[in-house]
Parts: C-alpha cells; structure tokens; sequence
C-alpha cells in the first residue's frame, strides 16, 4: 500500500497538519509530490482564466495527469474514499491499467459511521472543520460555498489576499475571472455582504433541521440550493 499526496503549493496549512496526524497513526509516510508545473504556470497557460465547474483545468493538470504520469503503465488499484452517502462519481482513470474501488461504498459506510472510525483512531476530523469548512483542496477552491469564502477571510486573511490577485485583467486578454459565482472577492469581503451571507447561511441551516412539512416554499427552494452546492463532483483526489 503507498499513500500518496498531490501538493498543489497552494493548500490550507490545515492539510499539512492533516496529513502529519495521518503519518503518526499509519507509521509511515504519506509520499508529497508536486507537479512539475504548478498553478501559476496553467494559470497562464489558460490565459488568466480562473478554473470553474466548467474549466476544471487545475484537477487535470495538478493531479490527475501528475497521478497517471507517476503510475506509468504498473497494474494500480486505487483507493478511493467516498462514502455510501455521498452523490459525487469521483475520479476514474480512463488507463486501463489502473482500477479504482471504493471500500466505504461496498461496505455501506456513511458520514456517522466515518466519524466513529476517525474518532476511535485517534485521528479525528481534518482540523479546518474547527472553523466551518467542508473540504481541503485549494484554499481558493471555486468549489467552496460563500460561507466558507468568509470564514477563510477570518481565519487566514492572507490567503483570502492571495485569491483575490487572481481576480484582475489578465495581462494580455484582458479578461477577469472570479472565483465565486456573481460576485467578486472585493464586493464578497465588503463587511454588509459578509454579514448577509452569515445570516443567510444560519438561516438555511436552520431551516435544513426542520422537516419538510413545517417549511415555507422559500425554505424549501433554499434547501434544495444547498443540496445543489453541495452536490458537485468536488475533486475526491483533491480533498481528503
Ligand atoms: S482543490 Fe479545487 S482549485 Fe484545487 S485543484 Fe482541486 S478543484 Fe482545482
């Protein structure tokens, strides 16, 4: 069994430390790897053009292609961690070579029963759920709700810096990207529309606690969003 970690360069210090508890309960060492040619590279291979949904370039190019390059044509089963409550497909190699199973999957492990395992090893949840994040990956994840774009600027406010750079004309094109839907990092971090969007969020959550039958139609629809934010094919060689 190797255990191997695709670095991005630009991930949460919270991952490395993930990662060292990981190390101490395995005994051995989670093999880091950096792709030659980082984000900044693609970044302007892809003409300014901040990676979306739709223009997954970063996944291709930081993981995936990196993953299939170290594997080489050796017969591989890969360990894929998605959980039997979760909707998203996760990364299958087109390389005949390399099959992928999903162990908690054919066991029919949910989210409660993920905890239990972490929390009797001792390893418990990756630390950024402290602080109201969902996933690893990227700091700048565009795959990350607003709420979590908050909580970043309040927990680390220089990476929060470090996404909006990307977020100006590209030399050359000319053309702006954002990393969040509708709205840029500057107007997002804009004291009245962080505290909207913690209201907004503590509504939702609110309201995602009570039943169906006792929610407004504006509630519902408000459900329904969440579902679809979280519902996403979030890079699962991406986050751990
Ligand atoms: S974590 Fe997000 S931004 Fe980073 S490579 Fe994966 S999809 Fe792209």
């Amino acid at each position: 069994m190797e255990y191997v970690f695709w670095d991005t360069n630009k991930e949460l210090p919270d991952t490395y430390e993930y990662l060292e508890r990981i190390e101490d309960y395995l005994g051995r060492r989670v093999v880091r790897f950096k792709a030659d040619l980082g984000f900044d590279h693609w970044y302007d291979v892809y003409g300014g053009m901040i990676p979306s949904n739709h223009r997954r370039w970063c996944t291709k190019m930081l993981k995936l292609k990196p993953f299939e390059e170290y594997v080489g044509d050796d017969i591989v089963v890969n360990y894929v961690g998605l959980r039997a409550d979760e909707r998203r497909t996760g990364y299958i190699s087109h390389k005949p070579n390399i099959t992928p199973v999903y162990p908690f999957q054919e066991d029919g492990l949910i989210l409660a029963d993920i905890r239990e395992i972490l929390d009797a090893s001792g390893v418990g949840l990756p630390p950024y759920h402290s602080w109201g994040r969902s996933r690893s990956g990227c700091f700048f994840c565009f795959y990350q709700q607003k709420i979590e774009w908050v909580r970043l600027k309040e927990r680390y406010p220089h990476l929060y810096e470090e996404a909006k750079e990307y977020e100006r004309p590209f030399e050359g094109s000319g053309n702006t990207f954002t990393w969040s839907e509708r709205e840029s990092l500057s107007e997002l971090e804009k004291p009245e529309r962080m505290r909207a969007i913690k209201e907004d969020h503590a509504k939702r959550s609110a309201a995602n606690n009570k039943s169906d039958a006792n929610l407004t139609l504006a509630e519902i629809f408000g459900r329904r969003r969440d579902l679809e934010e979280d519902k996403d094919d979030g890079c699962l060689i991406c986050t751990l």
